[in-house]
């Protein structure tokens, strides 16, 4: 049986030391504001929808964001019920003409949608900081120590 030199490492994303908790609702509310949720003073988008890398107050790095599609699931969601809601409401009381409601609703949509999408793309950007979620922990993976390599098998 032959004496086995490689090492086994296991890598992890848990912290050595238990961070500070991050307040969950300070930094929905910054994030929806456009600021960094970390300071509250630097911007937190450059462009529409486009997040900066750093924070340009404190330094916080942005780039672990991974808001992907949960911002327009909300959008849907939230409009959806205002304008569908706003239409039923409105032709039980002042019946109109498809045309109408086609001329009230359809650009109300889209102008909702366009209002809605960064604040609440900035507030689950926040709320994954807050969460320490997608490298927001600020920890790289390392190496656990001690972890005894087994014995090779032959
Ligand atoms: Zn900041």
């Amino acid at each position: 049986m032959a004496e086995s030199t490689a090492t086994t490492e296991l890598w992890t994303n848990a912290p050595k030391t238990k961070p500070r908790d991050r307040d969950v609702m300070t930094a929905i509310k910054r994030g929806m504001l456009g600021c960094c949720p970390a300071c509250g003073s630097g911007k937190m988008f450059r462009a529409f929808l486009k997040p900066v890398d750093n924070c340009a107050a404190c330094g916080e790095d942005l780039s672990h964001q991974r808001a992907d599609d949960l911002p327009a699931y909300l959008v849907i969601v939230i409009v959806g019920h205002i304008v569908v809601g706003g239409f039923m409401m409105t032709d039980l009381v002042w019946p109109m003409s498809n045309w109408a409601h086609l001329a009230i609703w359809s650009p109300l949509t889209l102008i909702l949608a366009l209002l809605m999408i960064q604040p609440i793309k900035g507030g689950v950007i926040g709320l994954q900081w807050a969460m320490r979620m997608h490298g927001f922990g600020g920890e790289e993976p390392e190496p656990e120590d001690k972890i005894a390599s087994t014995p090779a098998v032959d």
